[in-house]
């Protein structure tokens, strides 16, 4: 064999690759970049289009079922989930799992659980509304790729950050919202539970219990359709 031939045993082609997401968040990230969340985790785990970047030790994307009917989003990952990489792991998700299942929704088949900002903010700060912005690109994907028939947004930090909606979270928990063609309802983040333990009637605890109930009913409807 000659030097050339057994030279070209040595190549390969390269496969192609996706342009790097822009590391400005004043460049746009359209919609349809993603084939699939892979591909959006991968990128995530390279971003700096926000400062948290610099600080992260993970990108936090998503946990549960990537075919959910129901997306839980909340505000961004905290330590536990900083370190692990997976959202909502820390008492927060352990309630909100808890939560879940007294409505007998299992965390890992029937809901798919990510935040607003997939980096955590130092101190567990709320997210700036340009951090927000940055990673808004990342949660559309996740929207249309999951495509969920709804969506709960933990907190008035989801609420801003998704659909905008500025009023307090306890003016308008409970309420079926219509967003881009999907049913969204602002719950209370489980975060907010632990600091109000009481379970009296109109406790946020008692207005947890009710909302979820209407979840599961809404969700059963679906299904049933
Ligand atoms: S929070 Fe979002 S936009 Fe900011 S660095 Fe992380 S992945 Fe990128």
């Amino acid at each position: 064999m000659s030097d050339k031939n057994q030279l070209s045993l040595f190549e390969y082609s390269q496969p192609e690759q996706k342009e790097l997401i822009p590391t400005s968040s004043q460049i746009p990230i359209p919609a349809e970049t993603y084939d699939n969340l892979t591909e959006l985790k991968q990128h995530c785990q390279q971003c700096y289009r926000c400062e948290l970047g610099n600080t992260r030790q993970n990108a936090v994307i998503f946990r549960g079922n990537p075919q959910a009917l129901i997306m839980i989003v909340g505000e961004a990952p905290g330590q536990n989930e900083d370190e692990t990489g997976l959202p909502f792991v820390g008492r927060a998700g352990q309630l909100l799992d808890k939560i879940l299942a007294s409505v007998q929704l299992d965390p890992e088949q029937d809901v798919y659980i990510c935040n607003v900002n997939n980096c955590r903010p130092p101190g567990n700060r709320t997210p700036t509304p340009g951090e927000i912005a940055a990673c808004k690109p990342y949660l559309l994907e996740q929207i249309r790729l999951v495509n969920p028939k709804i969506i709960l947004l933990t907190g008035a930090t989801a609420v801003k950050g998704v659909i905008g909606d500025k009023r307090g979270i306890t003016k308008i928990r409970g309420t079926w919202m219509e967003w881009e063609g999907r049913l969204c309802m602002p719950i209370f983040h489980p975060s907010y539970l632990l600091r109000n333990p009481s379970r009296e009637k109109g406790s946020p605890k008692w207005l947890m219990w009710q909302d979820i109930q209407a979840v599961r009913a809404k969700f059963d409807g679906i299904r049933n359709q």
